[in-house]
């Protein structure tokens, strides 16, 4: 039975399949840090670096069946991975989940690991400290986040939010941007709507220094946070054949979720990969059960065209946005307040969950 996967990235969508998938077919996981990152709680852990040690997360009770390979994938060809190290892993499917990088200190970088998102983290969190004015570039689910969460836990910093769009979560009914300004402006943070930062000296890393806006405004700031998106790790991806790389760096996929039209066993999904849905963990409660199905059943001999190809989320997928433990906005069909999003996401920002799910017992 051609029944081996290699997974290459160990984020949320490496994991889960390989969750998903192990025990019915011979899964390896391929992750190039120590410890997963739950990335949903790295906001907060700016501001409250003790739940650091519970958002990172070993790698070693993950999986049950399936095996862990701590490793660097460099070259990805249709019988398998090449690991920076000079070893291959050889399979019959391949999944590349790389994800994607954003600015510190949300996410490890590159070759920094999870030492260096330690250090980032305390670095940023003594500065949040220290500042007196904090400006957060991008209002999006990130920035509109970390406003919130700042002002929820430290009230006496002056925050501003700025924007690019007329108003917050435009793609979404008006009520839930609008509800969201309501709470920030009621917290403190001061919201610019409709203009952007001209001078952005880094995309990566939090600053000190003065931001000119496209009105000509100028905001001075201890510390200035680029919270502008997420950019994919499509790298692996980017040398096989006929693959194209689109918006954020995201490789185009077929129907069947492959960027290759040379290699109908090569996969690419989350955030890496280009496929109609936001690079959102929401994105994966569908892509996951779509790809485990597949793999259930090309391994038992069926052809992956004669499979359903994947349908993207429709429009506005559900979004929780926490500004702090208690209070924010969650679109699930409707808009939901301060009660629902606490209980969904932002009194404990699934970290119990997400614990337990990699075979971590919190309460010990
Ligand atoms: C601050 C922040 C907060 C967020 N909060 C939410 C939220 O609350 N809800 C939500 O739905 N979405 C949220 N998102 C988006 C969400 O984090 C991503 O959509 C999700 O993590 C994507 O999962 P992934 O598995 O595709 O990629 P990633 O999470 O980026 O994981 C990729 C993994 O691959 C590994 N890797 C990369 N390259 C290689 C290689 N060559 N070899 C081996 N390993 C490699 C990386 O180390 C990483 O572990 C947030 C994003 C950010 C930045």
């Amino acid at each position: 039975m051609n029944n081996r996967i290699i997974i290459v990235g160990g984020g949320p969508l490496g994991v889960d399949l390989a969750r998903g998938l192990e025990g019915k077919a011979d899964v390896t996981l391929i992750e190039k840090n120590s410890h997963y990152v739950h990335i949903p709680a790295m906001i907060r852990a700016v501001i409250d670096p003790s739940i650091l040690d519970r958002s990172l997360i070993p790698y070693d009770n993950a999986l049950k069946h399936g095996k862990v390979v701590h490793g660097y994938g460099v070259k990805v060809d249709g019988e398998g991975l090449e690991l920076a190290d000079g070893s291959r892993i050889n399979g019959d499917y391949i999944v590349v989940a790389t994800g994607s990088s954003y600015a510190t200190p949300f996410k490890a970088k590159g070759e920094e690991g999870i030492d260096g998102l330690r250090t980032a983290n305390k670095k940023v969190h003594e500065s949040v400290l220290a500042a007196k004015t904090i400006a957060i570039v991008g209002a999006g689910a990130v920035g509109t986040e970390l406003a919130g969460e700042i002002a929820s836990a430290i009230p006496d910093k002056k925050i501003v939010l700025i924007s690019n769009q007329n108003s917050l979560f435009p793609d979404l009914p008006e009520k839930f941007g609008r509800s969201l300004l309501g709470k920030l402006k009621a917290m403190g943070v001061e919201v610019v709507l409709g203009q952007s930062a001209e001078n952005l000296s880094s995309l990566d890393t939090p600053y000190a220094g003065t931001l000119t806006l496209s009105d000509g405004q100028r905001i001075e700031a201890d510390l200035i946070f680029p919270a502008i998106g997420a950019r994919a790790n499509s790298e692996l991806l980017a040398t096989l054949p006929d693959v194209e790389i689109g918006r954020a760096n995201r490789a185009k996929v077929d129907a069947w979720l492959r960027p290759s039209s040379k290699l109908s066993n090569v996969f690419a999904a989350g955030d890496v990969s280009e496929n109609g849905d936001l690079m959102t963990i929401v994105a994966l409660a569908k892509q996951v059960p779509w790809l485990k199905n597949v793999f259930l059943n090309v391994i038992n001999g069926k052809s992956i065209e004669s499979m359903k190809p994947y349908v993207p989320w429709k429009k506005n997928p559900p979004i929780a946005v926490p500004l702090g433990p208690k209070k924010g906005n969650t679109y699930i069909f409707m808009t939901l307040g301060n009660w629902a999003t606490s209980m969904m996401k932002g009194k404990d920002l699934v970290l119990s969950n997400r614990n337990k799910k990699m075979g971590r017992d919190l309460s010990i």
